[in-house]
């Protein structure tokens, strides 16, 4: 089996220092918990940042590095000016607000962190080439390497090269904004195969690269600088099996019925998220604020508990954000609030494993409403959670999620009084349509896991290489051809052809 070289941003690790000592604990999240099987079978490598260690002086350095070998993990170190100008500036204040529609959050004076990005990338290239070897598979994830494919092209060119987008591609006319379109896009087709979650982003994709490089991109194969790529669709999964187990424990029902008892006969609406203009959190709290203005029969009825964990606290937007959710939740609550209740319970924190899979089960409704998400986990550990097959998700339609989850209540999140209208429909929803729903969303969350996903993506890149050889019997450079060609005309009769041709006419 080939070996696999995972490259990302930042490594699933965190490190930590204990009375000097150096500790690294392995990180979950989707990426990580997708990636564990192969990465552990094939005796492969993951290259990444570490995150911040300047703490470190440079004997702990070198212990970390000695640590992360064990973990089969390499660390790419970067500094503190590399980290503000390539991760914060142009990827989390340029691409990011971009590739999600907000464009009037792409930072003005971006041209001066483009530099940094390129240069970050070119290391991260540099790193890959030192530790590649013949017949290794390169996976390399996100927008904030997305000129690593081809700067490692350049470096080996036989290499197999694969990258994932795990963020939106935005509409081709969104993304022709971006002063670098052509460096990005020829970035990511330096790989072999290129993937995304859902195939409305793939086909922004094609559209840009006709718009902007002119390639003909009619279909998931195409052809640029004398390579073939292909396009694919591998909507990401979660762990569900390890949601479904921890859902069922002891533990966790006697958190769910504490919960419960506390909420006494109100209906439990829930919320969790990052801190992110992304996920639409000042128009979810005046789609409560609306729904309790049409129907004051439901105050002191409902409570919506939003968790935020806290993110991205060095954006400057983040910060300002984050103030204006507060004043809206204070506005709101002062508004709506009876003697007893306040209608939104809102925690400023990230939370345990278990409270959050207490919290989506002892949910009636389930809101996850992003204004762009490139899939939402969230919506998917819900329902792998749900394993009294209750509850009602209800889904924006511009979460990559939605093109899986259609038995959620789907809706715009932009059209506050009909996510206002369909809160209340969740909540009268009798029974048995509850159940219909959520088994079909089970269905498919607990069948397409982050198992599957990472196991159908390598699969597909395998298949690629396999073609390529197969198709290289038949056609490779014109003299080749030319050369085959002669060999037809010059025989004698059609049973001299030669064995080549037999097999294309069959
Ligand atoms: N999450 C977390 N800490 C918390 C609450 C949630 O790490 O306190 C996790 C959650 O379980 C999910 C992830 O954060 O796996 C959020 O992923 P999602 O795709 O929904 O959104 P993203 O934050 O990647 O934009």
């Amino acid at each position: 089996m080939s070996r696999l070289l995972i490259v990302s941003n930042r490594l699933p690790i965190t490190v930590k220092l204990d009375h000097g000592e150096i500790v690294v604990a392995q990180s979950a999240g989707g990426l990580a918990t997708g990636l564990r099987g192969p990465h552990e079978r094939s005796d492969s490598l993951w290259l990444g940042w570490p995150g911040d260690v300047s703490r470190l002086d440079a004997s702990q350095r070198a212990q970390l590095t000695r640590n992360l070998a064990d973990l089969r993990a390499v660390p790419i170190y970067l500094t503190q000016g590399e980290v503000s100008r390539y991760y914060e500036g142009f990827s989390n204040e340029v691409l990011w607000p971009l590739f999600h529609y907000l464009t009037d959050k792409v930072q003005r004076d971006a041209w001066k962190n483009w530099k940094t990005y390129a240069e970050v990338n070119h290391r991260f290239a540099e790193m890959v080439a030192e530790h590649y070897r013949a017949g290794d598979l390169v996976w390399i994830h996100d927008y904030q390497l997305s000129l690593v494919p081809a700067l490692l092209r350049r470096r080996i060119p036989a290499a197999r090269i694969a990258y994932f987008l795990h963020i939106p591609f935005p509409s081709s006319e969104v993304f022709r904004i971006l002063p670098w379109r052509i460096e990005i896009l020829e970035g990511m087709l330096g790989a072999d195969l290129i993937g995304f979650h859902t195939y409305s982003y793939l086909m922004h994709f094609r559209r840009s690269l006709h718009l902007i490089l002119g390639v003909d991109a009619h279909s998931e194969h195409i052809h640029y600088a004398d390579r073939a790529v292909r396009l694919g669709v591998f909507p990401m999964g979660i762990d569900a099996a390890s949601f479904s187990r921890l859902a069922e424990e002891a533990r966790v029902t006697t958190e769910v019925e504490a919960i419960k008892r506390e909420c006494q006969d109100r209906k439990l609406l829930l919320g969790v998220d990052r801190l992110d203009y992304t996920k639409g959190l000042p128009r979810r709290m005046l789609i409560v604020d609306r729904l309790l203005e049409r129907e004051p029969s439901l105050r002191g009825k409902i409570r919506l508990i939003q968790v935020v964990v806290p993110s991205r606290t060095k954006v400057a937007s983040y910060e300002l954000y984050r103030r204006r959710l507060d004043e809206m939740v204070g506005r709101i609550n002062a508004a709506h609030a009876t003697v007893g209740s306040v209608p939104i319970h809102y925690l400023y924190r990230s939370i345990s494993e278990q409270q959050l899979v207490s919290l989506y089960r002892a949910a009636d409704v389930m809101l996850v409403t992003p204004l762009r998400d490139g899939m939402n986990l969230v919506a998917k550990e819900f329902v792998a959670s749900r394993v009294d097959e209750d509850g009602v998700l209800i889904l924006s339609e511009f979460a990559g999620a939605a093109a899986e989850l259609a038995e959620a209540l789907q809706v715009n999140p932009y059209d506050i009084d009909r996510v206002a209208w369909a809160i209340k429909k969740a909540l009268a929803m009798p029974e048995e349509e509850r159940r219909a729903r959520m088994q079909a969303l089970r269905r498919r969350v607990l069948a397409y896991d982050a198992y599957q996903w990472a196991s159908s993506f390598i699969g597909t890149l395998q298949s690629v290489y396999r073609e390529g050889a197969a198709s290289s019997e038949f056609v490779s450079t014109p003299e080749e051809i030319e050369r085959l060609l002669e060999e037809v005309r010059s025989a004698e009769n059609l049973l001299s052809r030669p064995n080549w041709l037999l097999q294309m006419l069959h």
